[in-house]
C-alpha cells in the first residue's frame, strides 16, 4: 500500500512522526523543520475523513518520565501546523480510551514514546558486562512487542513518516509494523521524499562530486567518511574535527576540540584519500577565541598553531576559499553538520560560506542535499533553505542510508 493510492475514509491511522523538534530553555520550538516535513502526510488522512494517533519521541529521556522532554510542549504548535485542534494523551501507552473516542477529523497526539523504555528496547540498570544481561535484553525484547502492539491497537492503519529515527529498530518505527498487514501500513510522503532524495545521490552520481562533513567530532562520523571516500571527488572535513586532524599531524591545536584517541584514525583517512585521489580539504587557518562564547576575543591563525588558550571555533579566511573551490563548480553535494559552532552569531563565517557556494552550485543545476539537525538549523538561520535542492530531517538516519544500509523503518514496512 502506498500513502498516495490509500484511502483513509473512517480510517483510525496512527503516525509515526519525527517531532524531536529544537526546545530553548522555555520550551519554545527554536526550528520547526520537522513539524511542517510531516504535515503533508497528516493532512491527506484527516482531509478524506481519517482519525490521527500521532506518535513520536522528544530528546533522550532514557525510558523515565521526564517533563523537560514532554511533547505536551508542542501540542500548539501540531495544532497550528494542521489547523485543528490537538488533543493530548499524557500516558502513550494508556490512551485506548481516548484513541477509541476519535472522530473523522480529530488528532490525537501521544506523550514522549521514550519515557518508556521499551520504545527503544534497551534493557535499562544493568550492564552489558552483566552476567544477567542476555536474560534482561530477551526480557525487554518481549516487553517491547506487548508495547508496540498495545499502540498497534489504537488504530487501523500505521504509517511510518519519521525518516529521523528510520535507522532505529524501535518499537514505534518498525516492531509496530508486524501487527498490521500489507494492505494496512505504509510509508509516509516524507519518507518517500527522504528515501528518494538518498537514491537520487547514491544511483547517479553527478560529478564533481563534494561532500562536506562538519560537526563536532570524527568519532561520530568516521564510518560515512570512510563510505564516502570511496564516492567523492571532493571532501571537506570542518567544525571541531579540523582539530584532530591538526593535532595528528603534528599541529598545536590549544584548547580546541580535539579528540586524542582518534588521532591514528584521522592519519588513516588522510592515507585513503591519497590512495582513493580524493581531494581531501582541511582547514588551513582557523577564527580562534579566548574562550567558548560569542563575546570571547578573537584572532586569526593556522589551525595547526593555535596559541596556548585559545581555540578554534570558526573557519578562517583562507579556508573557506579552499571550501568555496571545492564546492562552487560541484555537480552532487552533500553537506552534514557546521564548519563552526555557527550557534553562536560571531562564529557562522565558515558554514555560511560553505551555504553560499552550495546555493551558487545549486543555482547552476547541481543536486544539493542538507541534512542533520545542525545543518539544517544553519541554512534557516541564513534564510537559505529555498537555495538547496532538498533538505533532509535525518542526521543519522541519512547518513546511514548513504553508507548504504538498509533502514529498519522502511525495511518493517516494504520486506
Ligand atoms: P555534531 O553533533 O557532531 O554534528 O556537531 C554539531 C556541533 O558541532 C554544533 O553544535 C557546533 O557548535 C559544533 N562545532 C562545530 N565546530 C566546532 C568547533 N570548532 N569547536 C567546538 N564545537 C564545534
Amino acid at each position: 500500500m502506498t500513502i498516495d493510492t490509500c484511502n483513509f475514509k473512517d480510517q483510525k491511522v496512527i503516525v509515526r512522526v519525527d517531532f524531536n523538534v529544537p526546545l530553548d530553555e522555555n520550551g519554545k520550538i527554536t526550528d520547526d523543520t520537522r513539524i511542517r516535513g510531516a504535515v503533508p502526510t497528516l493532512k491527506k488522512i484527516l482531509d478524506e475523513g481519517g482519525a490521527l494517533i500521532i506518535m513520536s519521541h522528544m530528546g533522550k529521556p532514557k525510558g523515565k518520565v521526564n517533563p523537560k522532554f514532554s511533547l505536551g510542549q508542542i501540542t500548539d504548535a501540531v495544532s497550528q501546523a494542521l489547523g485543528v485542534p490537538v488533543q493530548f494523551a499524557p500516558d502513550c501507552a494508556k490512551a485506548a480510551d481516548q484513541a477509541a473516542a476519535l472522530k473523522a477529523g480529530e488528532v490525537l497526539l501521544l506523550e514522549n514514546l521514550r519515557f518508556y523504555p521499551e520504545e527503544e528496547g534497551k534493557p535499562v540498570g544493568i550492564e552489558k558486562t552483566d552476567p544477567a544481561y542476555e536474560d534482561a535484553k530477551k526480557a525487554m525484547k518481549a516487553s517491547q512487542k506487548e508495547f508496540a502492539k498495545t499502540l498497534a491497537s489504537y488504530a487501523d492503519m500505521y504509517v511510518m513518516d519519521a525518516f529521523g529515527t528510520a535507522h532505529r529498530k524501535h518499537a514505534s518505527t518498525a516492531v509496530i509494523a508486524d501487527y498490521f498487514d500489507e494492505d494496512h501500513k505504509m510509508l509516509g510522503y516524507l519518507m518517500e521524499k527522504e528515501v528518494h532524495a538518498v537514491d537520487n545521490i547514491l544511483s547517479d552520481i553527478k560529478r564533481p562530486f563534494t561532500a562536506i562533513m562538519g560537526g563536532s567530532k570524527v568519532s561520530t562520523k568516521i564510518g560515512i567518511i570512510e563510505n564516502l571516500l570511496g564516492k567523492v571527488d571532493n571532501l571537506i572535513l570542518c567544525g571541531g574535527m579540523t582539530y584532530t586532524f591538526a593535532k595528528a599531524m603534528g599541529g598545536k591545536v590549544g584548547n580546541s576540540i580535539c579528540e586524542e584517541d582518534k588521532l591514528d584514525v584521522a592519519l588513516g583517512v588522510i592515507k585513503q584519500a591519497k590512495e582513493k585521489g580524493v581531494n581531501l580539504v582541511l582547514g588551513v587557518d582557523c577564527v580562534a577565541g579566548d574562550s567558548f562564547s560569542n563575546d570571547c576575543n578573537t584572532q586569526v591563525c593556522p589551525s595547526d598553531d593555535i596559541p596556548d588558550g585559545w581555540e578554534g571555533l570558526d573557519a578562517g579566511p583562507e579556508t573557506r576559499k579552499l571550501f568555496v573551490d571545492a564546492i562552487k563548480d560541484a555537480k552532487t553535494i552533500l553537506w552534514n553538520g557546521p564548519a563552526g559552532v555557527f550557534e553562536f552569531d560571531n562564529f557562522t563565517g565558515g558554514s555560511r560560506a560553505i551555504a553560499e557556494a552550495i546555493a551558487e552550485a545549486t543555482a547552476k543545476g547541481a543536486f544539493s542535499l542538507i541534512g542533520g539537525g545542525d545543518s539544517v538549523a544553519c541554512i534557516n538561520k541564513f534564510g537559505m533553505a529555498d537555495k538547496v535542492s532538498y533538505i533532509s530531517t535525518g542526521g543519522g538516519a541519512l547518513l546511514e542510508a548513504i553508507e548504504g544500509k538498509k533502514l529498519p523503518g522502511v525495511v518493517a514496512i516494504k520486506d
